[in-house]
């Protein structure tokens, strides 16, 4: 089969980070043509056109400044050539221009196209709720998988670890997208419930605006976290003791046991212990393998493991294998 050839719609920051990751892997995969065309919505940037100023100097100097974009991503500021021909459409713009996009790209974009959007929104439809896939499915009448994650993009852009998910509901579409966009710094699960993790993802974003709030408001991270099904985990993660200790334990080398006693003047650490409780219970029933977060912590805590290797714990999880 031919190499499939895809377009990027939309060069935001979100956009710009993950053609960072699209270019180097269809350049690097027979599966995928090597040139990328990204569209760029176009504008001037200091007196110059921004789809120049990528092709040229291969930066998006104004969405994601001091990254470079690989050279085999083209910017191209028509979206009916950027979209003819292509095999895969990436659909990554904010998503209040999805539908007019959608309109412009119809006629040249074949229903044996697969898309797969990063847009976090929704839209109303007659019967209420409408999601972004859904729009662009009946539009343009192909398959549309969704991607979302914790990706902030600029971290991404950095090549820091995180995880994503496909939702798909034709899974051998988000497979081929999890070939496409996994690095080892951003890996992906593949699961059926798109609708799901669309829904996630666009709401999350009402929450983020709350904790915002708070944050304005002085509030505590308790109060932040209160408007939030996982209150207490993302709590914990940001503001809690755990967090803390776990943070110098990385940075000094001195033990989890020795650091409570200097930081928190006579209160107890709970995660490090129950790190163990857990471990000797998913050993008795033979499930250490399942759980290699709640391992690998327990491992650095008391076995010695290197803390580094947090990160390859989290790179090889076996949803990502
Ligand atoms: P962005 O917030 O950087 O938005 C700017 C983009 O919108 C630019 O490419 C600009 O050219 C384009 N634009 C402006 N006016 C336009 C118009 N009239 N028509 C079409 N395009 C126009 O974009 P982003 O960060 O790439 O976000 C895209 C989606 O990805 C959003 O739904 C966002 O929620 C989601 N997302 C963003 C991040 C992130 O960290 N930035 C991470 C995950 C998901
Ligand atoms: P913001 O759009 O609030 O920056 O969120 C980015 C995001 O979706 C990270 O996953
Ligand atoms: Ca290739």
């Amino acid at each position: 089969a031919s190499p499939l050839k895809v377009c990027i719609v939309g060069s935001g920051n979100w956009g710009s980070a993950i053609a960072r990751i699209i270019g180097s892997n269809a350049q690097a995969l027979q599966r995928f043509a090597t040139t990328v065309k990204m569209w760029v919505f176009e504008e001037n940037v200091n007196g110059r056109n921004l789809t120049d100023i990528i092709n040229t100097d291969h930066e998006n100097v104004k969405y994601l400044p001091g990254y470079r974009l690989p050279d085999n991503v083209v910017a191209v500021p028509q979206l009916q050539d950027a979209a003819e021909g292509a095999d895969l459409l990436v659909f990554v713009v904010p998503h209040q221009f999805i539908r007019k996009l959608c309109d412009e790209m119809v006629g040249c974009v074949s229903s044996q196209a697969r898309g797969i959007t990063l847009i976090k929104g929704i839209d109303e439809g007659p019967e209420g709720l409408k999601l972004i896939s859904d729009i662009i499915r009946e539009k343009m009448a192909i398959d549309v998988s969704v991607l979302m994650g914790a990706n902030i993009a600029n971290e991404v852009a950095a090549e820091k670890f995180c995880e994503t998910t496909i939702g798909s509901k034709i899974m051998e579409n988000g497979l081929l997208f999890k070939e496409l966009l996994q690095t080892p710094n951003f890996r992906i699960t593949v699961v059926d419930d798109a609708d799901t993790v669309e829904l996630c993802g666009a709401l999350k974003n009402i929450v983020a605006v709350g904790a915002g709030f708070c944050d304005g408001l002085r509030c505590g991270d308790n109060t932040k976290a209160a408007s939030c099904g996982v209150a207490d985990l993302i709590t914990t993660c940001y503001g809690g003791r755990n967090r803390r200790v776990a943070e110098a334990f990385a940075k000094t080398g001195k033990t989890i046991e020795v650091l409570e006693q200097e930081m928190l003047n006579g209160q107890k650490l709970q995660g490090p212990a129950t790190s163990a409780e857990v471990y000797h219970i998913l050993k008795q029933k033979g499930l250490v393998d399942k759980f290699p977060l709640f391992v690998a912590v327990y491992q650095i805590c008391f076995e010695g493991k290197p803390v580094q290797e947090m990160i390859s714990c989290l790179q090889s999880h076996p949803e990502h294998l």
